[in-house]
């Protein structure tokens, strides 16, 4: 593995054992839930949409989680638009594999790539977020 790789296998490792963005605010604008039959990820997502701030609760693999927990952590204070732009490029990257420097420390998702049937777990995440940044 490559210094990156292994930098990024550890912020992935990281965020799914100890996610910050873990959790359920006591007021929110919407939410939304998601599945992925395939890997048996679960999520339950919130939105405020004033500065826009997103918790959620995971429950599924180390990609689902870690993918979840840096998108809350990368959407906070964008526009719908700024998050309809980004979950476009996260959605290129993960298929292409092809690091993107505007996603940031998203790009640890970039090895999913190479598994087909875990980029579904990758963008689980990002099909939720659209979700309830429409009901906001
Ligand atoms: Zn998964």
């Amino acid at each position: 593995m490559t210094d990156i790789a292994e930098l990024y296998q550890t912020l992935i490792m990281d965020r799914s054992r100890k996610p910050r963005f873990a959790g359920r605010f006591e007021a929110f604008d919407a939410e939304a839930k998601g599945d992925n039959p395939m890997c048996g990820d679960r999520i339950h997502l919130f939105l405020k949409r004033d500065g826009t701030k997103v918790l959620h609760e995971s429950h599924g693999c180390a990609i689902m989680t870690a993918s979840a927990d840096l998108m809350a952590d990368a959407v906070a204070n964008k526009t719908p638009v700024e998050i309809d732009a980004m979950r476009a490029a996260f959605e290129e990257m993960v298929n292409s594999g092809k690091p993107d420097p505007s996603l940031g420390d998203l790009n640890a998702l970039a090895g999913v790539s190479e598994y087909r049937s875990r980029i579904r777990c990758a963008t689980l995440p990002w099909s939720a977020l659209a979700d309830a940044v429409k009901e906001a």
